[in-house]
């Protein structure tokens, strides 16, 4: 809105405005906000608005403003009312700060005053005649009930595919993960299901849990009470932003030392050297996937030289050998610390031919780490995410980390934890999902060879955002196609003939697809209905941040058009699937699906987490305003929900629910590349293709698609490359390349940075214009656990840059303080 709108005034809130709590919905950080909202036809003044402050004052950078990109024209009660979406300054998390993507939260509501999130569905679209057709939520959901219940009656639970959400923020929340679980876990017992990012329905940290250490234990004040921040496989000033900038800043000065374990030179690396001196910054650029390599060798160090929490090892870990053996579900022994050194026992000069770099900085590592500091043990925060969760041999590697952290009792302590940063916010309250089983299906080669006929889709876009995408997505759209021509072919027919049609053509190996979105996705051109959801700010949501803090994050504008929250749209699914089985004398099986008399999102968090968690209450939780609680929460008193500062600080371990509450160690023995067809594919091409997140755009690229703000940034998907690679091809900064191998290709934008290493390249991730997904082999770990970061390929040119490429800055995103 900002941009190119040519606006130079915005209205003041009044004193009365309405205020709502907001929570950003971005990214897992999970920031305050608070929403102003006003007649269209009110002002306040310069000294008489809501705010409290005199606008006829300037204001300092870190004050009270509204940029135009907080501020838009909503609706509101079924009339347009003025918007302003500020950060705010009560908020421990944030302290005020915006972000540039929460910042522009105003801007990315859906309005039919000011234009924007026209791309937003209002309306149950429907296959028919040859196009997506805009239909009733009768209409659309009765189809939906009338194939599934079909499938599923006559095959079995299994023909259901479903990716789902399991996360907070945006269209996850615990209303909509307890809707969309106890439609497919409780009602039914779904097992062929996915999660948003990855083929299977599994956690993405098996192992810390495994070893009884959930992935968010720790407060973000932490990072400000440490003496050395760890970090692996994040780039948190661009993911994590206010976090970074909240928390990890402040840690620095006051002392803190920072160490980054990527590959690839990052702007968190620049600006730690900026906040905390070169001197105090170790940037660990070690070669891909040899993680665990490096992690070993700083764990040895660490034991060899003395430097572990001998209390804390005797009293709250496992002391008498194997306690969980490697199997099918466990791809590494967990038990005690002789145990496992058995297996990760690595040399400073051995880890140094393996990742790339040298001894002497491995050992300087595991010095900033643990070398006690003026006669008492280091704190050590230690923060890991994508760089390893989608790396190589997932298991394995993340276990060697908390090994670590382990080993110096860097768990339940303040200034200590071991924690991952997390992408979305969380919000997972569902059935037991035991029947999937572990490892679970891996759904999307099961849909490529041809299992499942059903395939319902939640908040899900497969084109952006799996591996092996390419071959994925064209037998998806295949099997799709065979049924969009059965249903052109029994177009202007009953009802009974469409669904006949429908069920025959998914018998002969068509795929009918339902995609619940709120907005027209890539996978969403296959659907034959498309159910149009809202989201956060449209409906009251709760979720956790990456501290476990909880908010409800307030309801300030309606729906856009006749979308519905998720929650009550599985209710809706529940309600004529119950419908359909009792006309079809399936009484038992209809009478499953009883328990959705759901009015608002309200009644589904009631029956949900509230049930589990009787002490949370909208109400109260609502009082809590923006700082909320920390998860779990415990009791309330005086009219405050009680919670947990910090998990684990009595030394009990209880994630992997043994009953010693003892923590495990692993056996993560280095075995090199683990995935399939890796070690081959890196022999073959000649770029490592690295996937990565840009600060601009993270979790709001796909309501970015037409904001001229990003798009004059990022016209393409940008791939970084050594200016070196790109002369002796030819290229040019903003060419448009391709990159491909033999899993697929895919293409965007060429972004000369000076510090991208020759043979290495940096393509952003998710982008709706060019997958990298497209160019990653099917290869995962024996839990299914995709590794999207190692993927290899050659590169070419396909065109010189057009002009909005030409127009692109490709300055140095680094900075001098
Ligand atoms: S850091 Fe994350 S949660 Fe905070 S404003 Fe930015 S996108 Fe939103």
């Amino acid at each position: 809105m900002t941009y190119k709108r040519q606006i130079d005034r915005l209205p003041i809130p009044p004193k009365d405005a309405k205020v709502h709590n907001v929570t950003c919905h971005y990214c897992i950080v999970g920031c305050g906000y608070k929403a102003y909202t006003w007649d269209r036809n009110k002002q306040g003044t310069m000294q008489d608005n809501a705010l409290g402050i005199d606008l006829s004052e300037q204001q300092g950078a870190d004050g009270v403003w509204i940029a135009p990109s907080m501020y838009n024209i909503v609706k509101q009660d079924g009339k347009d009312v003025h918007l302003a979406v500020i950060p705010d300054h009560d908020c421990v998390v944030n302290s005020g700060l915006g972000s540039i993507r929460g910042a522009r939260m105003a801007e990315n509501r859906p309005s039919t005053v000011t234009g924007t999130q026209q791309q937003r569905l209002s309306d149950p679209l429907v296959w028919r005649n040859g196009v997506h057709q805009p239909t009733s939520w009768d209409d659309a959901l009765d189809l939906v009930a009338q194939v599934t219940a079909r499938v599923v009656t006559e095959g079995s639970e299994d023909d259901l595919v479903v990716s789902m959400f399991d996360h907070g923020g945006s269209a996850g929340g615990y209303e909509n993960t307890w809707g969309t679980g106890k439609l497919y876990f409780e009602s039914m017992k779904v097992k062929n299901c996915r999660i948003h990012n990855r083929p299977a329905y599994n956690s993405e940290v098996h192992s810390t849990r495994d070893m009884g250490i959930g992935e968010l234990s720790y407060q973000y004040k932490d990072y400000e009470l440490t003496d050395t921040i760890f970090m692996v496989g994040a780039n948190s000033l661009e993911t994590q932003t206010n976090l970074f900038l909240n928390h990890m800043v402040p840690g620095m000065r006051n002392g803190a030392r920072f160490i980054m374990v990527d590959p690839r030179r990052s702007v968190t690396v620049n600006a730690a050297e900026e906040v905390a001196g070169k001197e105090n910054v170790l940037h660990l650029a070690i070669k891909p996937g040899s993680d665990m390599a490096l992690f070993n060798a700083i764990f040895t160090e660490i034991v060899s030289k003395g430097w572990v929490d001998t209390d804390f090892i005797a009293n709250s870990t496992f002391q008498e050998g194997v306690a969980v053996a490697e199997d099918e579900a466990h791809p590494a022994a967990l038990g005690s610390l002789e145990e496992a050194m058995k297996a990760t026992n690595m040399s400073l000069a051995e880890a140094a031919e393996i990742c790339g770099v040298s001894a002497e900085d491995i050992a300087k590592a595991a010095a900033w780490i643990a070398e006690p500091k003026d006669g008492e043990r280091r704190k050590c925060v230690t923060a890991y995410e994508k760089g390893i969760i989608w790396g190589n041999d997932n298991y394995r590697t993340i276990g060697a980390l908390v090994n670590i952290a382990l080993a110096t009792g860097n768990v339940g302590r303040e200034g200590g934890g071991i924690c991952r940063l997390g992408g979305h916010q969380e919000g997972y309250y569902r059935p037991s999902d035991g029947h999937v089983g572990r490892p679970a299906e891996y759904v999307d080669q099961l849909l490529i060879n041809g299992g499942g006929k059903v395939h319902h889709i939640w908040a899900t876009d497969h084109y952006k955002t799996t591996l092996n995408a390419s071959q994925f997505k064209r037998v998806h759209k295949k099997r799709s196609d065979m049924v969009k021509d059965a249903m052109d072919a029994a177009a202007g027919g009953s009802r009974a003939d469409l669904v006949d049609a429908i069920v025959g053509a998914v018998n002969a190996g068509g795929l009918f697809v339902v995609d619940v979105d709120i907005i027209h996705s890539q996978i969403g051109a296959n659907a034959h209905v498309v159910l149009a959801a809202c989201e956060a700010s449209e409906m009251n949501l709760t979720s956790m941040n990456g501290e476990r803090r909880l908010r409800l994050s307030e309801k300030y504008m309606d729906p856009f058009g006749n979308s519905r929250p998720d929650c009550l749209i599985a209710a809706a699914v529940a309600q004529n699937m119950e419908r359909v089985l009792t006309d079809m004398g399936n009484a038992d099986y209809a009478a499953q699906f009883k328990g959705y008399d759901w009015e608002t999102e309200e009644d589904a968090f009631m029956d949900g987490y509230h049930q589990g968690n009787p002490d949370v209450t909208y109400d109260r939780l609502r009082a809590m305003g923006n700082n909320g609680v920390l998860e779990p929460v415990v009791g309330f008193e005086d009219g405050k929900l009680i919670g947990t500062e910090r998990e684990y600080s009595d030394g009990k371990f209880t994630r992997h629910g043994r009953e010693d509450q003892k923590a495990l160690f692993c056996a993560a023995g280095w075995r090199g590349w683990q995935a399939a067809g890796k070690a081959e594919e890196e022999a073959k091409y000649e770029f490592w293709i690295n996937n990565v997140r840009a600060n601009i755009f993270w979790q709001s690229q796909f309501l970015d698609q037409d904001n001229d703000f990003i798009q004059d940034r990022f016209p393409y998907p940008f791939i970084e490359m050594n200016a070196d690679d790109m002369a002796s091809l030819g290229i040019s900064a903003g060419d448009l390349i391709e990159i491909s191998n033999g899993n697929g290709a895919t293409q965007g934008m060429a972004y000369p940075v000076e510090t991208a290493k020759p043979g290495q390249v940096a393509m952003v991730f998710g982008s709706p214009a060019g997958s990298q997904g497209n160019i990653v082999s099917p290869g995962v770990n024996e839990l299914v656990l995709p590794d999207y970061k190692h993927t290899w390929g050659n590169i070419r040119k396909l065109a010189n840059a057009t002009p909005r490429s030409k127009a692109v800055s490709f300055k140095s995103k680094e900075y001098t303080a």
